[in-house]
């Protein structure tokens, strides 16, 4: 039975993890993060710190726990979101939460419950020791895995409830507490060809959709990707690739329909929204070349890149503590996406910083290491303690 007090953070981290956050979308549970929420809703208040539920719909909500120490302080916000991938294929028990050998075990101790634990450890350090002027919050939000609806609703409809800006976030991701501060952004959509279905023992009667993609295919791969040519010193460079094919329905029928797959990674400074008008006004070609071609686009999935220009004083920050405290302070970027990119679409500088590896992530036997969570805590807490009134 998960108890409200803890102590030391890896007991938190296992009690978290015992809990079966597995994304709703991959579940079929609507409100897969509600129990966890409410677990930390009432761990939290044992900790003295006070808890918002910010809803979302259904019986979802992220939760906010925050610490004010002074009305005209500037605030801090850390994010870790809630839940997990599948436990599909693992090679132990995922709920189990054991620590054992220095780690603690099971979906999500790394990828990001670990992050989470370290934040709310130090938050109730801060809290509870005197130096420092900032006020810090940090947000549990649900859904980052498939659908980002949590952190979408923070930094939407949900950012005029916060009732004060925070002048950076820190996004709890597995970094092994390296600042990250640039990834790129995705476009994902379908492409769609609309044949005539025929008895192919005279295909000329029908029109095969799935010859229509084949040049879609062609025009993506031989025109559309090699134009790609935007780079990034930290992310590397655009890229298109074609992952999915799906035509045709018996082996008799010339197809009437067929449809693609797309996948778009968009580097910082790029916008997500060019991408799709850009590939159709190269199907407009296509459609001049080829009388009698129907081709459509559907609606893209967005999410944009983390850009690092405008974050470099949080960076700065950020990287002092590191040195401070003997660690890595490079700045890097990585080829995944996060919830930062989010922020830094709504102009709040973002910066993702956790403890833990992604090599471990969405693995068969997730786990994270003791004392990459102990030295979270640490490096959470500094940041509490570090002075942001300059970043205002
Ligand atoms: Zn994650």
């Amino acid at each position: 039975m998960a108890s409200l007090r803890h102590d030391c953070c890896e007991a938190l981290l296992a009690d978290m993890v015992s809990y079966d956050t597995v994304n709703g979308h991959i579940s079929g549970r609507s409100d897969a993060e509600a129990p966890l929420t409410e677990y930390l809703e009432a761990v939290a208040g044992a900790m003295g710190l006070a808890t918002r539920r910010l809803p979302l719909a259904g019986d979802s909500a992220n939760l906010l726990v925050t610490h004010e120490r002074a009305a005209n302080a500037p605030w801090l916000l850390f994010e870790s979101h809630l839940d997990t991938v599948t436990v599909a294929g693992m090679t132990i028990e995922p709920f189990a939460a054991r620590v054992e050998g220095g780690r603690v075990w099971g979906r999500g101790a790394c990828d990001t419950k670990g992050t989470g634990a370290a934040m709310l450890w130090a938050l109730h350090d801060y809290a509870n020791s005197g130096g420092g002027d900032t006020n810090v919050a940090i947000a549990f939000t649900v859904d980052e895995e498939i659908g980002k609806s949590g952190v979408r609703a923070l930094t939407g409809p949900q950012w005029s409830q916060l009732g004060w800006r925070p002048v950076g976030a820190v996004i709890g991701e597995p970094t092994l507490l390296q600042p990250v501060v640039a990834h790129n952004g995705i476009a994902r959509w379908k492409i769609h060809t609309h044949g005539v279905a025929a008895h192919s023992g005279d295909p000329s009667r029908g029109r095969s959709a799935i010859t229509m993609m084949l040049r879609v295919i062609d025009v993506l791969e031989q025109r559309y990707a090699p134009s790609l040519h935007q780079r990034h010193p930290l992310t590397g460079k655009a890229q298109c690739s074609v992952n999915v094919i799906r035509g045709g329905n018996q082996v008799n029928v010339i197809a009437a329909h067929c449809e693609i797959e797309v996948d778009r990674r968009v580097v910082p400074g790029e916008d997500p929204a060019t991408v799709v008008p850009a590939v159709e006004s190269l199907l407009e070609e296509l459609r001049r070349e080829h009388p009698g071609l129907v081709v459509e686009q559907g609606q893209a999935y967005l999410d944009p890149p983390l850009d690092p220009a405008g974050g470099e004083a949080l960076a700065d920050g950020v990287g002092q503590v590191l040195t401070d405290l003997g660690l890595p302070a490079e700045p890097a970027g990585v080829y995944y996406g996060t919830d930062a990119s989010q922020f830094s679409a709504i102009g709040v500088p973002a910066v993702v910083l956790g403890p833990g590896s992604i090599e471990q992530a969405h693995t068969k036997d997730e786990w994270l290491a003791i004392d990459q969570l102990h030295c979270g805590v640490q490096v959470y807490g500094r940041l509490m303690q570090t002075d942001w009134r300059g970043l205002r």
